[in-house]
């Protein structure tokens, strides 16, 4: 069987991957900015560039890299991403990610390209690489959404191999929290740390890539707002694109990332626009909530905003080889 491109070429990176970790290879550069706020940053006449959710340099760097060898946005975006979804250390993404409240770790992840295309998996066992099985089902299936069982027969069938995902890291913290936890899912500010990524390749096409293992000790077959193409993440490439982190539910009921791309048409900044997405939340809450939500997006112009409901949230930018994480401006 001819196995995908992304599987040919993983022996490769995690040999890279392996020397980076080891400090052999010459890390990514990290710039921490924290203070700086980003509104309206504006790299238009330096494409490529890539943004993510969180403090992700190696994934940016890989994503960076690729796109400076003319790799297209989307491709790349899956490669960069496929970093954290198989860093065992990581226990918010992919491999080593937290399990439900069962003990059982279900991915999800959707990718969308410039030309409006889409795909997506919802919990997933077993599989490792989401992100690059969401790309899957876009280009080599007619749907754009496959869950569960089904989704795993896809990708054994494709090639990939199926993986204990629970690492003994996340089950220690599971088991632990099963302590306390009263089988409730656990619904704060800390649980929550999905990649969400952006790119613009050479041409200054854009897409996105969403990967996550969701919330921690969900109930099971829960599925947040990741793998849901216009909450987690949207792409127009006329306009812009969004994705999306936090609790997912929040995110779902006001389509936080299509309500994004849709306020930049209408012609606000990607920080007007992410800020106006939070509020649509907050309008529903009474008071402060005990839960985090946080957008980050970017305009057809380079112009970067990112917003949060909680300070906390903080977004990388990779661009000239440079990689620069940067606090969001928050609510709260
Ligand atoms: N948005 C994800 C979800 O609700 C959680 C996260 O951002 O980590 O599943």
């Amino acid at each position: 069987m001819l196995l995908p491109w992304w599987i040919m070429k993983r022996k490769a990176f995690i040999q890279q991957s392996t020397l980076w970790a080891g400090g052999l290879l010459v890390s990514p550069h990290i710039i921490h900015t924290e203070n700086e706020m980003t509104s309206n940053k504006s790299i238009p006449t330096n494409l490529p560039y890539v943004i993510s959710t969180w403090n992700v340099p190696f994934a940016t760097k890989i994503t960076g890299d690729a796109l400076n060898k003319g790799v297209e946005a989307l491709d790349a975006a899956v490669l960069g991403v496929a970093y954290e979804e198989a860093n065992l250390q990581n226990t918010t993404v992919g491999n080593g990610g937290s399990p439900d409240r069962d003990g059982e770790v279900t991915l999800d992840a959707c990718v969308m390209n410039h030309e409006g295309n889409c795909g997506a998996v919802m919990a997933v066992q077993n599989i490792t690489h989401v992100a690059a099985l969401a790309k899957d089902v876009m280009e080599k299936t007619p749907h754009v959404i496959l869950a569960g069982e089904g989704a795993k027969k896809f990708a054994l069938e494709q090639g990939y191999q199926a993986e204990n995902l629970l690492s003994e890291k996340s089950k220690k913290e599971w088991e632990k929290w099963l302590e306390k936890g009263n089988y409730n899912p656990k619904i704060n500010i800390e649980n929550h740390d999905t990649i969400g990524m952006l790119c613009s390749d050479q041409n200054g096409n854009l897409s996105g890539v969403c990967t996550t293992s969701g919330l921690a000790y969900k109930m099971k077959g829960r599925v947040g707002d990741s793998p849901v193409i216009g909450s987690g993440l949207y792409i127009d490439n006329a306009i812009g694109g969004a994705v999306a982190t936090g609790l997912g539910e929040e995110v779902i009921k006001t389509v936080g990332s299509f309500l994004i791309v849709e306020l930049m048409r209408q012609g606000k900044t990607p920080q007007e626009a992410c800020e106006e997405a939070v509020s649509r939340i907050l309008e529903k809450q009474k008071g402060k909530p005990d839960f985090q939500v946080a957008y980050l997006a970017t305009n057809k112009k380079g112009e970067i905003g990112s917003y949060s409901i909680h300070s906390g949230f903080s977004y990388t930018i990779y661009k000239n080889d440079l990689n620069q994480n940067i606090a969001s401006k928050a609510m709260y």
